[in-house]
């Protein structure tokens, strides 16, 4: 026997980007679509960040901010390196996923 009764549901109406608190929802033809990235990490054992949990939820500007410092990180570590490329503008791009 199954017994009914209402419940109160909470459900996630907007998400603010962790860094400019800009709403990541972006109204088209009438329907909000979430377009964010997120910036996460767990450390455990042997880090010097031992037990800590980090996220963020990123707008695409601030997503893009942390990538491009990643970017240049990525360049500055192969500058001297001559038989690896550069980075370019597809880095961080999951080729298999992506629609470019
Ligand atoms: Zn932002």
């Amino acid at each position: 026997m199954k017994v009914y009764a209402e419940k109160l549901v909470e459900t996630v109406v907007d998400k603010i980007c962790d860094v400019c608190e800009e709403s990541v929802m972006i109204e088209l033809n009438g329907e909000k679509h979430e377009e964010s990235g997120e910036l996460s990490a767990t450390f455990g054992y042997g880090s010097q960040e031992d037990g800590n949990v980090y996220h963020l939820d990123l707008c695409e500007e601030c997503f893009k901010t942390a990538i491009y410092a990643l970017r240049d990180k990525r360049r500055a570590t192969l500058m001297f390196d001559e038989e690896k490329d550069l980075p370019d503008e597809k880095f961080g791009l999951d080729p298999k996923r992506s629609a470019i």
